[in-house]
């Protein structure tokens, strides 16, 4: 059975992670409100609202680091099993297009998705989570079409923190997808990195998946300086070490 784990310490960022559905929580990202990082399979939103409900936690907020459905699938029956607003979804602002239907989000096909069998193998294979991804709601893009995991969310801008008090900085990353965006925690060097960087064999890799590769090696060149002692990849194991993205594997070793 899949359970919360702490990454770092008890008061950190906790994974809970089925095969490679990674789902981050972050107990306190602000004002004390718990912040739940791409909710992308039901099961995680139901373990999640669990979580918050034994801590005593209230007035969660949950962010997308890009629309694929395997990282906002979950998000509707989170707001339901939490009562929360639409208000408390964060996505990237680039993806509001794909809401409205006035462009139709690229998604990298089969092939690319091929590169990164050391990922696939380098977590704890579990068939459940398969079946759950493939037989979940239409929630999100990839395979099928967009449908939207909120109506009207909160939009999130690069460079702006993720609500008024939170020090949850967003980044953007394209190159995975056009609306990949990572989540940076200056005080503790955390970084949510969602796609745009994966772990495998104890190593971060930027992600050779992508649609574009010119903006995919831009945000890898603005990355590298980008101090990160803990990393919270979107699929692959987190890692803490020291300055992990000065040594991680390049997008062009595919
Ligand atoms: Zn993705």
């Amino acid at each position: 059975m899949s359970r919360w784990m702490p990454v770092v310490d008890a008061l950190g960022p906790q994974v809970r992670s089925r095969w490679v559905f990674n789902c981050y929580l972050i107990p306190d990202a602000g004002e004390g409100r718990p912040l739940l990082i791409d909710v992308g399979l039901r099961s995680h939103a139901a373990a999640a609202a669990q979580w918050l409900a034994q801590h005593h936690l209230s007035r969660p907020l949950v962010a997308a680091t890009h629309l694929h459905s395997d990282h906002v699938g979950g998000i509707p029956t989170l707001c339901n099993e939490c009562g929360m607003t639409d208000e408390s979804v964060l996505l990237p602002a680039r993806a509001q297009p794909y809401l409205d239907g006035s462009e139709t989000p690229r998604s990298p096909g089969l092939r690319e998705v091929a590169r990164i069998h050391p990922v696939f193998r380098s977590q704890r294979f579990s068939l459940g989570s398969l079946i759950e991804q493939a037989r979940g709601p239409q929630i999100g893009y990839g395979l099928r079409e967009m449908s939207a995991p909120a109506s009207s969310p909160t939009w999130l801008h690069d460079g702006e923190t993720m609500f008024s008090a939170g020090e949850w900085q967003v980044l953007s990353a394209p190159g995975h997808t056009d609306d990949s965006t990572a989540f940076y925690h200056e005080a503790s060097r955390t970084l949510a990195s969602g796609d745009a960087v994966l772990t495998a064999n104890g190593r971060a890799w930027f992600n050779p998946e992508y649609v574009d590769a010119a903006r995919s090696a831009e945000t890898e060149d603005r990355f590298r300086s980008l101090r990160v002692d803990v990393l919270l990849p979107g699929h692959g194991r987190p890692l803490v070490g020291r300055d992990l993205l000065a040594q991680a594997r390049s997008s062009k070793h595919r």
